[in-house]
């Protein structure tokens, strides 16, 4: 992985230094579960394997325990692309008469 090289910036820069690994360790061992599937209805039980700043860094958000959640790679990804404003892909679902659910 070359984390190192985004534009000329170093991941300490960006605010994904070691105090963001040690979080994220933190997060895994204490949280355990993906915040947002949790939040879902019905709740999902995902394990969580990425540390998120609920509010990004680049929108003012802080390295602070209180701006962190736990989110699994998909609910992070799907965060991710709302953060950027781009749409978020979806699958379709298929109904069982083969046609897509809106
Ligand atoms: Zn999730």
């Amino acid at each position: 992985m070359s984390g190192w090289d985004h534009g000329g910036k170093t991941r300490q820069q960006r605010g994904y230094g070691r105090d963001h690994d040690r979080m994220r360790v933190h997060l895994m061992r204490t949280v355990i579960l993906c915040e947002e599937c949790r939040r879902k209805s019905p709740p999902r039980v995902t394990a969580g394997q990425v540390a998120d700043h609920i509010v990004p860094l680049a929108k003012g958000g802080t390295g602070d325990r209180s701006n962190y959640q736990l989110l699994c790679r998909d609910c992070a990804a799907e965060k991710d692309a709302k953060d950027r404003g781009k749409p978020i892909k979806r699958k379709p679902t298929i109904g069982l008469d083969g046609w897509p659910v809106e």
